[in-house]
């Protein structure tokens, strides 16, 4: 019996998902010598890229230039992409066994964290996941409102990158964002934004600050913006200096030193301002008429738990921050899928080293497998997810070399999409959309004109079809 991976029966898998960590399965595949290979690629979106997309900030342009190396990807010809195409609405688990002999999740985690706090239902608390998909001109998050009209203070709780993220959106001179692929809709409110002050909550000490290096080092170097430390805080407990002077990483003593540094200046003369504090956990959002006000904070001092790792421990000191917005950036969480397995407790797809398991510490689901957020959690950067990837593709190899497969028929599931009638966006209908972005952008002097609505996006793409490529 001809094996699947040759020639003449290639090996069919599906990715669900199109983020970068798809994107580098996809690549560890294709590289493979002597695997033949035909997968396709499904988003619930129109359009592709994930987070790049939809996450990424779009003072970040940099960043997003890796789609080069997935647009690289979808060139091999075993590549294919349905856009518009939502597992559970409109492909169950059981269509893609009866077409794949391996199934990659790469769905990300699409949903973040709660504070589990009182107050936290006032109007003007946000979290960070939907102010970064509004500026982003993210489907989901397009019909969002956030009253920056009426805000000069916001407290955004959770200092790591997205929080960073988030308050230099706020901060920054929106006509610095002009020539962005920036949502219009968000451009629009950042403009009449009244925001001078962000205060973002640190629930530990500078030593365990979540940003990078470089992330709280751009705040700073908006013109605009003095990053304002107050001493007391930003002086380490002996534990955190004891272990940023034996076994920190570099980007944690970069951290420190950044932070100490602004503690040594005065608040500044910029207009704005970045209050870093630290060693402060909300524990209420107080609200009047239904509206936040403000934040009680209750401070903390950190001692080590069993594995020696600092953990906040409340005091009894409490203290109170006005701000008329909230902004939560605690981290991310997965969704679950149905039919796809989930561990409540980690917001994962359980997994071992990357083969999806039917439940926490159970058993191999034969043919499924994951990647990226929804493998690991939502942690690493953009690049921490092609080692990643690539460790899942290994384990793919070695059941496909034990013969340990879904088993699919001889059908295309594309006669399944058209037979349900889904109006599934190809590479080539993507393609044209793209070149109608970068086109409408460049006319209005920005790097990308990006619409944000479902509808508009496939009307668009309709349109698109019927012009040659
Ligand atoms: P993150 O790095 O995990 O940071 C989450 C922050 O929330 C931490 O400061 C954490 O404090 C705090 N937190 C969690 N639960 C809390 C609670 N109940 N109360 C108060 N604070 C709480 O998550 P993220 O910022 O969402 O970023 C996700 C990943 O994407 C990260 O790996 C990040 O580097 C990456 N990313 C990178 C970029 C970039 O490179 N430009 C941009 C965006 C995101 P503790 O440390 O005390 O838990």
């Amino acid at each position: 019996m001809t094996r699947p991976g040759s020639e003449a029966l290639p090996l069919r898998v599906a990715v669900i998902g199109s983020g970068p960590s798809a994107f580098y399965a996809a690549e560890a595949l294709f590289k493979t010598a002597g695997l033949h290979v035909r997968l396709d690629m499904f988003d619930r979106l129109p359009v592709p890229f994930g987070l790049v997309r939809g996450g990424v900030a779009p003072d970040h342009q940099n960043i997003k230039s890796v789609v080069k190396v997935y647009q690289k990807v979808a060139e091999h010809p075993g590549f294919r992409f349905f856009g518009n195409t939502k597992l559970g609405r409109d492909l169950l688990v059981q269509d893609l066994a009866a077409h794949y002999h391996q199934i990659v999740w790469a769905v990300g985690a699409e949903t973040d964290n709660k504070l589990g706090i009182p107050g936290e239902e006032h109007g003007g608390v946000h979290s960070a996941t939907e102010f970064v998909g509004w500026y982003n001109a993210h489907p989901d998050f397009r019909n969002r409102t956030f009253d920056l009209a009426n805000a000069t203070r916001v407290a955004l709780v959770g200092n790591g990158n997205v929080a960073m993220d988030v308050a230099r959106i706020l901060l920054r001179d929106p006509a610095g964002l002009q020539d962005t692929d920036i949502a219009d809709h968000a451009l629009a409110q950042l403009r009449a934004s009244k925001v001078r002050e962000v205060v973002l909550l640190g629930r530990r000490g500078p030593a365990q600050a979540a940003f990078s290096p470089k992330e709280i080092e751009e705040i700073a170097e908006l013109p605009d913006v003095d990053v304002v430390v107050s001493p007391d805080e930003a002086t380490l407990d002996p534990l955190s200096a004891k272990w940023l002077q034996q076994e920190a990483p570099r980007s944690a003593q970069r951290n420190v030193k950044f932070v100490q540094e602004q503690a040594h200046k005065v608040a500044g003369t910029r207009p704005k301002k970045l209050h870093c504090r630290f060693l402060v956990t909300p524990v209420e959002l107080t609200g009047k008429s239904g509206h936040v006000t403000g934040v009680r904070l209750q401070h903390a001092v950190l001692e080590a738990d069993a594995s020696g790792t600092p953990r906040p421990k409340n005091i009894d000191r409490y203290e109170d921050v006005a701000a008329q917005l909230v902004f939560e950036a605690i981290g991310y969480r997965g969704v679950p899928l149905p039919g796809v397995p989930f561990d409540q407790s980690k917001g994962i797809i359980p997994n071992a080293d990357g083969r999806v398991l039917d439940a926490p510490g159970g058993k191999v689901v034969t043919g499924h497998y994951v990647v990226g957020w929804s493998k690991r959690g939502p942690t690493g950067l953009i690049g921490t997810n092609s080692p990643d990837s690539k460790a899942t593709v290994e384990v793919m190899k070695q059941d496909l070399e034990t013969g340990s497969l879904l088993t699919p028929g001889k059908d295309d599931v594309v006669e399944a999409l058209r037979t349900r009638k889904i109006d599934f966006v190809s590479w080539q209908d993507w393609q044209r959309l793209d070149a109608w972005e970068q086109g409408e952008g460049k006319v209005r002097g920005k790097v990308r004109h990006k619409m944000a609505a479902v509808d508009e996006l496939m009307t668009a793409i309709r349109e698109l079809r019927g012009q040659p490529s």
